[in-house]
Parts: C-alpha cells; structure tokens; sequence
C-alpha cells in the first residue's frame, strides 16, 4: 500500500527529504503522497522512512491502496528506471 498523510499534519517538513522516491510534497493545506511514487520504501529501506520521522504519526498505511510487495517492487523498479 502506499502511504497518506492525514489532516493531523502540522506541515514540519521533516518528511520530505527523507523520501527515496521524491512522493512527498507540500499540498495545498498539508504534505501529500503520491501514490504512484510511494513504494512503502520497499527497494530502498527496510521501513517507511517518512512514518519513521514524523513526529505526529500522521503517515498511515492508505487502505484504499492495497498493493503486494511485489507490486511495490515493480513499481520500485519502474520508478529507478525512469
Ligand atoms: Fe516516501 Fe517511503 Fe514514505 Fe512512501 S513510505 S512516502 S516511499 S518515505
Ligand atoms: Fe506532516 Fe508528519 Fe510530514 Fe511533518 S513529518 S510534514 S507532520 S506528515
């Protein structure tokens, strides 16, 4: 699954730098994820380096998302690739 980031964000700006896949971005009123771009960090990290650092823990798992880790790996690869 890729990850969103809720209403509970106070926009600390912490998380963006550290996402290997650039899916992090100020939105219009908080953080938002890209989930074409969000791969959990699979292929990059062993945990979601952004959930690591907030400290709100407003990064949860998108339920309406659901994606194996071999989709996140595919994805992985196709955004390396690009
Ligand atoms: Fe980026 Fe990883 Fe967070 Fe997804 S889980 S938004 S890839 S830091
Ligand atoms: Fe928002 Fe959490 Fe990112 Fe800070 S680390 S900008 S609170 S999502």
């Amino acid at each position: 699954m890729a990850l969103m980031i809720t209403d509970e964000c106070i926009n600390c700006d912490v998380c963006e730098p550290e996402c290997p896949n650039s899916a992090i971005s100020q939105g219009a009123e908080i953080y938002e994820i890209d989930p074409n771009k969000c791969t959990e960090c699979v292929g990059h990290f062993d945990e979601p380096q952004c959930q690591q650092v907030c400290p709100v823990d407003c990064i949860p798992l998108d339920p309406e998302r659901p994606e194996t880790k071999e989709a996140l790996l595919v994805k992985y690869h196709k955004l390396v690739a690009a």
